[in-house]
């Protein structure tokens, strides 16, 4: 059997678009189609919702979170205040031969295999740098390098008719609609400091090489969290953070890029040191490192990575990456932890002369900002990746049972002797609770291996024994292991299996 090995990824990749999970967008029919865009197809979409309604069961809900919706379109306005028309931006150079643009400290870093970070350093260093350690063009080999661009990654627009240059872009971050609403939802939700907002959104950013499918998009989407709070009262999650007590954190601090080594800090330890800055923020950081233990990522492939001066985004004071580690990808941020200050709103204040202030036992305080910002596209690429498993009888996903595109599948043994009849009425009386798949072509073992390369945790079959003594099988697709039970327990067994017993005692 192999787990996560070396080759999974192609192999994913290749099932996710033989069996719907996602693909390529427009290239089955237009092969030049522009990189970066992917369709989720019905078992891909399906997860998806599911991982958003967890997030909004175990983070929202619990901390009273104020979701909303903004545009993917908003004014250039906006982003000069928010400083992205100034600061996000890669860095271009050309080949002197071949004229490939490429991104300057990707070369570099692929070429020297450095953890080393280059973001710091300025176009000239970097350009000495390529053309001192000869890095050489991917493409043809050349080693000549005309001068570093700056290219900025928003996709700009011209709304309207009259427009005739861009006013408009695509957000490249659902933050800055949160922000520039943030005063009239904490008014309309009666809020007070700590605020929670949140947004479910697309975004969009013109990589200059998007590659390896869901990791680096054009187009993708993020769960945010918005925390504003008061930075002189965080008091309020001194006793939020005993829920924690002895939870151990996973962090690779700046001083240890070089060994990679992986400092452990319980809560109160991280909290005390100073290393986490505040309550609210040891507490978020330890909500997400759990809730993702909960979608089934192992702790000891987790960890916070400490970005470094130069590294950090231009918002931020503090700043992680929540990271998981896979044999075919290393380590890969799967969401964005940053302590924004009151970088936003005080930027919004100044370009559009609202003050964003707000009443707090302590008077007018403009909020500061935390955000923990999930890339839900990764996640989903990286829990394929985790779950794959190849035998010499069968490929399956292992996913976390509630994860699953179908909970259960449905089959008459054969199609024949009245059991398809008796298989349909069985899954429609449980399609009432469970997300149900019915399939009664072909071989029962090829529908089992269907169902197993698509992470379907249960299969239920109706055969002959069905019509005499009204029992059904359930099949466990890890152990591929099956048990009788009555139909009218089959329910109750299903539910007790999904929410993770094992098969015997369902
Ligand atoms: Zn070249």
């Amino acid at each position: 059997m192999t787990g996560p090995g070396a080759s999974a990824f192609n192999e994913v990749v290749a099932l996710a678009a033989r069996r719907g999970f996602f693909w390529p967008s427009s290239r089955d029919l237009y092969s030049d189609a522009p990189a970066g865009f992917w369709v989720y197809g019905p078992l891909g979409l399906r997860v998806k919702n599911k991982i958003i309604d967890m997030w909004r069961r175990r983070i929202l809900a619990r901390e009273g979170a104020q979701e909303i919706e903004t545009p993917s379109v908003l004014p250039l306005k906006v982003f000069e205040a928010s400083g992205h028309l100034e600061h996000f931006f890669d860095r271009l150079v050309e080949c002197g031969r071949c004229h490939s643009r490429l991104r300057a400290d990707k070369l570099l870093e692929e070429a020297t295999g450095s953890q080393i970070s280059l973001e710091g350093l300025s176009d000239e260093e970097l350009h000495d740098l390529l053309v001192g350690r000869g890095v050489r063009c991917p493409v043809c080999g050349a080693s000549e390098w005309t001068g570093i661009r700056r290219f900025n990654l928003m996709f700009t627009l011209a709304v309207g008719a009259e427009a005739e240059s861009p006013n408009a872009a695509l957000r490249p971050e659902t933050t800055q609609g949160s922000v520039v609403e943030f005063k009239r939802t904490f008014t309309v939700s009666r809020g007070k400091l700590p605020f929670v907002m949140a947004q479910v959104g697309r975004v969009y950013r013109n990589e200059i090489s998007p590659r390896r499918a869901l990791l680096r998009m054009r187009e993708f989407q993020q769960l945010e969290v918005h925390v504003f709070f008061d930075p002189e009262d965080t008091s309020a999650y001194e006793s939020k953070l005993a829920e924690f007590s002895g939870y151990r954190l996973r962090f690779l601090r700046g001083e240890d890029r070089e060994t990679g080594e992986i400092t452990e800090m319980t809560v109160e330890e991280a909290l005390s040191s100073g290393y986490t800055v505040n309550p609210l923020i040891t507490y978020w950081l330890a909500l997400y490192q759990r809730f993702f233990e909960e979608l089934g990522f192992p702790r000891d492939r987790l960890r916070y990575r400490e970005l470094l001066e130069g590294e950090k985004a231009h918002y931020a004071l503090v700043h992680w990456d929540l990271e998981v580690y896979t044999e075919d990808l290393g380590w890969v941020e799967l969401v964005n932890n940053a302590y924004r200050t009151d970088y936003d709103l005080s930027g919004h204040s100044r370009v559009s002369g609202v003050d964003l202030s707000v009443d707090t036992p302590r008077g007018k305080v403009l909020p500061h900002l935390y955000e923990p910002s999930i890339g839900i596209d990764r996640v989903i690429l990286h829990l394929l990746l985790l779950s794959y498993r190849r035998d010499e009888r069968r490929v399956w996903l292992a996913l976390p049972r509630e994860l699953a595109p179908y909970d259960v599948a449905v089959f008459p043994l054969v199609k024949k002797d009245g059991l398809p009849e008796r298989a349909v009425e069985v899954a429609r009386r449980l399609s009432r609770e469970f997300a149900v798949f019915y399939d009664d072509k072909g071989s029962i073992g090829k529908r089992y291996r269907r169902m197993d390369e698509v992470g379907t945790p249960a299969c239920v079959t109706v055969d002959h024994r069905t019509l005499e003594d009204s029992t059904v099988t359930i099949r466990d697709r890890d152990t591929m292991e099956q048990v009788r039970v009555p139909e009218e327990r089959l329910a109750d067994s299903l539910r007790r299996f999904l929410s993770g017993a094992d098969l015997r005692e369902a």
